[in-house]
């Protein structure tokens, strides 16, 4: 009698796991309506999916990668070889000219500073992320 309870229980436990995992497989399929914001960056022509790091580009203002829009600095302000393109704050880069100098601390000028974005500026895609860290 014992024996008999003991299997049922073991053939009832496995018997009713199989199906769970089919479940929860259907997220995220409305689509439409509820569409995340989502652009394209105008330099390379891949979705741009961290807007927080997303810098503002070109004449539309639209959010680019960062890495692109160092790239697209250095070629637009022909780059020479100890120079290099940095991010200096406050939506601002500029082309820094390394110096071997003496000492321990690397010595660099801006020779260029590229504003990108102003204080002011109100990019409608950035109030977007912004709310929604929030
Ligand atoms: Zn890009």
């Amino acid at each position: 009698m014992d024996q008999e309870n003991r299997n049922k229980n073991a053939s009832q436990k496995s018997g009713g796991r199989s199906r769970s995992s089919q479940r929860g497989k259907r997220r995220g399929g409305r689509g439409g309506s509820n569409k995340r914001y989502y652009s394209e960056c105008p330099i390379c022509g891949k979705g741009v999916r961290d807007l927080l790091t997303a810098v503002a580009w070109g004449d539309e203002r639209k959010p680019s990668h960062f890495d692109c829009v160092l790239k697209a600095i250095a070629d637009q302000e022909d780059v020479q070889g100890k120079e290099k393109v940095v991010y200096l704050g406050a939506g601002s880069f500029g082309i820094v000219k390394f110096r071997s100098g003496t000492g321990s601390s690397p010595r660099f000028t801006v020779r260029k500073r590229v504003q990108l974005e102003e204080k002011e500026e109100k990019l409608d895609w950035r109030k977007k992320v912004s709310r929604d860290i929030r």
